[in-house]
């Protein structure tokens, strides 16, 4: 079986020896001393001077929104997990959704300023796959009509643009450290903000508003997270180099395997240093993604829609039509990425598109068939 993905984790014997440390200080939660040392080592591994962990990128949301006090609309991608989405609605405010681009997949920023009104408090826009926005478009909109920026960085672990974490992006940005994420805690997140006054904010809405043991200095929620989350971050991320580097290595491994297929891809930014986080491939139709996705699962071979259905067609928002993404959320699918997979997996699960493909085109008689078996062979050279 291969599923979509498969969560990293590390030597047991290493999990214990924190586990060890845990028994002996009693301390389980509350800023413990494991959660200080992820914040301190997360800091200097992506070279922020500030972040928070918190429970889960949701949370990390909504805190987000509450922090900055946003109210009224909130324009936003349709093209996302539901959770940004709905950490919107869930802070009381309404999600405006604008299309997305078509090469990038994420929003497009000459379709916001179309979008704003007189209620727009900011931009919630996601790093789709971990491939950053047109970051100085939405800064430069934002700056204009004065609106906060938020992203939603939930798939951008290790990713730099411009020689810097793209976390430092945004007066906020949130990421996930959910057990699907390249980089995770089990479960858990992280808020980052350039500006102090900000970070003392979520500090305070992180952990009930308290400021000391008596002092309630605002409206806050329970947004902390453990020694137990914490042991499994400071675990994960000695490895965490190693999985970039696998990704890499998968991604091209992938891309080379089917080059000779009409298939698409994101187009990443300029400025990149990518983490590679998943594979999606926007197949020509619905119909032809819809049969490589079946017959993957008829060898077990999972793969995901990421991201279908698109948001602005949820049963508990309202919308217009955005074509640019319900196009592609027909016709994407995320091929399995994981640390463990190998070539001779992809060998398999890329011989199947093949196989579809070419049978497809076969009996469309419009085109000649463009891949044989000799050409396969001269690829599958084991590059791990
Ligand atoms: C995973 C994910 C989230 C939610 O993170 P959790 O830690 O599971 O709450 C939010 N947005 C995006 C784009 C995600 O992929």
């Amino acid at each position: 079986m291969i599923p979509v993905t498969k969560p990293f984790l590390p030597d047991m014997q290493a999990y214990h020896a924190y586990m060890g440390s845990i028994w002996e200080r009693q301390w389980l939660t509350n800023n413990g001393p494991l959660v200080n040392e992820l914040e301190l080592k997360l800091k200097s591994y992506l070279g922020l001077e500030h972040l928070l962990f918190v429970s889960n990128g949701t949370i990390a949301l909504q805190m987000a929104i509450r922090a900055l006090e946003l109210t009224g609309e909130i324009i936003t991608t349709p093209f996302s997990f539901v959770a940004t989405t709905n950490s919107i609605i869930w802070e009381g405010c309404k999600p405006v959704f604008t299309d997305i681009d078509a090469e990038t997949f994420n929003i497009d920023p000459a379709k916001i300023e179309a979008a704003i009104t007189p209620r727009t408090s900011a931009i919630l826009a996601t790093h789709v796959y971990g491939n950053p926005c047109d970051i100085d478009a939405i800064q430069n909109i934002a700056d204009r009509h004065n609106l906060k920026v938020i992203y939603d960085a939930a798939h951008c672990f290790g990713t730099k643009f411009r020689g810097r974490s793209v976390f430092s992006y945004g007066d906020i940005s949130i990421t996930s450290f959910h057990a699907t994420k390249l980089f995770h805690t089990t479960e858990g997140g992280a808020v980052f903000t350039n500006d102090p006054d900000l970070l003392k904010k979520l500090s305070l809405l992180r952990n009930f508003g308290h400021n000391g043991t008596e002092d309630f200095a605002s409206l806050g929620i329970n947004g902390k997270n453990s020694e137990f989350h914490a042991a499994m971050g400071l675990c994960n991320l000695q490895h965490v180099d190693e999985i970039l580097d696998k990704r890499r290595l998968l991604s091209f491994y992938y891309w080379r395997k089917l080059a000779e297929l009409p298939l698409k891809y994101p187009k990443l930014n300029a400025d990149l240093d990518y983490n590679y986080a998943y594979f999606p491939v926007l197949f020509d139709s619905r119909e032809l993604m819809l049969k490589c996705l079946k017959s993957l699962e008829n060898e077990k071979i999972y793969c995901r829609r990421y991201f279908y259905p698109a948001l602005h067609t949820l049963a508990h928002v309202e919308a217009g039509r955005l074509p640019v993404c319900e196009s592609v959320a027909e016709r994407i699918l995320c091929l399995p990425m994981y640390h463990s997979l190998t070539s001779s997996d992809l060998d398999l699960i890329t011989r199947i598109i093949h196989r579809v493909r070419n049978y497809e085109m076969d009996s469309q008689e419009t085109r000649p068939l463009t891949v044989g078996a000799g050409n396969l062979e001269a690829l599958s050279e084991d590059i791990f």
